[in-house]
């Protein structure tokens, strides 16, 4: 018997222009360093974002956020509240930079960081006598977090917040655009986000200076001598001129990304709503999700026994690609033994939730016979 042919749950779908780009890199010998794709990228990304705000073009999201915990300043031994619930990259740059985690539960409405459970966090640290530097709120499969929430807690407590919209370029909090939203904010474009250049990410700040700190920090920091003279740590972080070119041609079809991934997710809502036990996130209606990942919880107790776990095995069988939701890092072995506020919110999302496939180059065909696997199990 054949295997029918993979079904992944979100690759890298090219738009055609993006070879256009990468030929003008090399026929101007624009391999490297940075060049012309990197500076239009940043610009068109801006435009993208719709904001006055300055862009980084850097090599992936994880680099993103280890600068943005520098520019603002976190060091070793300082704490940093980040929420468990996400991608383990959301968090590492924490333990790059020496400083301790301090993970929050997510909230039921959008399965982000709680605004309850961040304030006891914030003021557990102060009453230990350190007030945490940063806040690293994620936005997760696309779904923003309460921004007004956490804003206003940012605010109260004076600690800036790094926005994480790896997973939610294309997502909209009340008319602005995911991205923005922070003191400083990141994206991710590796393979498996809403566009891709490959590999890569950005970091969105407020000021003209910050941005020559992060594009410094990011080449080496070298200072200004004819020799290479370093009077700070540098890092290796610039996104090449040819991923960038893969990036502008990738920015032309985000909108059509974001309408491709919406119908998707319309279609596993439609088709698995009546099943017993399987639920959706409702999109709220100040917030546009991009929706780039389609997600379920199943209720054991109400699906007469059937898991998640059921429904992805028997999709792995006919060789379509699902997942867990993420594994919050206060339950990872990594980082077990670090501070923790919140109940059990993240915890029961990870053990009832999953990812459905959400690849953009999905057949209609390849919906159906998902949808039907699934229902196949509730016979
Ligand atoms: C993908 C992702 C990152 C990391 O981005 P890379 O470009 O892969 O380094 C960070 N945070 C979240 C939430 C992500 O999904």
């Amino acid at each position: 018997m054949n295997t029918p042919p993979k079904i992944w749950l979100s690759s890298p779908h090219m738009g055609g222009e993006e070879i256009k780009y990468i030929h003008e890199a090399f026929e101007e010998n624009w391999i490297a360093p940075l060049g012309p794709n990197v500076t239009n990228f940043e610009i068109e990304l801006q435009n993208t974002l719709y904001t006055n705000k300055e862009v980084v073009a850097l090599s992936s999201g994880t680099a993103a956020i280890h600068l943005a915990l520098i520019l603002l300043g976190v060091e070793r031994d300082d704490y940093v509240l980040c929420q468990s619930m996400t991608f383990s990259a959301s968090a590492n740059p924490i333990i790059y930079q020496g400083a301790k985690p301090v993970f929050i539960d997510s909230e039921e409405e959008t399965w982000n960081i709680c605004p309850i459970a961040l304030e006891e966090g914030i003021k557990h640290c102060i009453a230990l006598g350190k007030k945490p530097k940063a806040i690293i709120a994620v936005h997760l499969y696309g779904m923003p977090y309460k921004h007004t929430e956490i804003k206003a807690l940012s605010e109260k407590y004076d600690i800036p917040v790094v926005e994480d919209a790896a997973e939610a370029l294309g997502s909209k909090y009340k008319d602005e655009h995911c991205g923005t939203l922070g003191d400083i904010s990141i994206l991710s474009f590796n393979g498996n986000k809403i566009i891709t250049t490959s590999g890569g990410g950005a970091l969105i700040c407020n000021t003209k200076a910050l941005k020559d700190e992060a594009v410094f920090l990011a080449t080496q920091a070298k200072d200004d001598a004819p020799h290479y003279e370093h009077s700070r740590l540098g890092f290796n972080y610039r996104l090449s001129n040819i991923s960038a070119g893969i990036g502008r041609g990738q920015l032309q079809v985000l909108d059509q990304r974001v309408r491709q991934k919406g119908d998707i997710y319309n279609y596993y809502a439609d088709a698995l709503i009546d099943l017993p036990g399987i639920q959706f996130l409702n999109p709220l209606s100040h917030t546009l999700n991009n929706h780039w990942l389609s997600t379920i919880i199943v209720d054991p107790k109400l699906s007469n026994g059937i898991t998640r776990e059921d429904i992805r095995l028997a999709l792995n069988e006919e060789n379509i690609e699902s997942r867990p939701l993420w594994k919050p890092m206060h339950l990872q072995p990594f980082y077990k033994d670090e501070l923790y506020f919140g109940g059990t919110v993240s915890a029961e999302l990870f053990e009832n939730g999953l990812c459905l496939p959400s690849d953009t180059k999905i057949e209609s065909n390849d919906l159906q016979r998902i949808v039907g696997i699934i229902k196949g199990l509730f016979k």
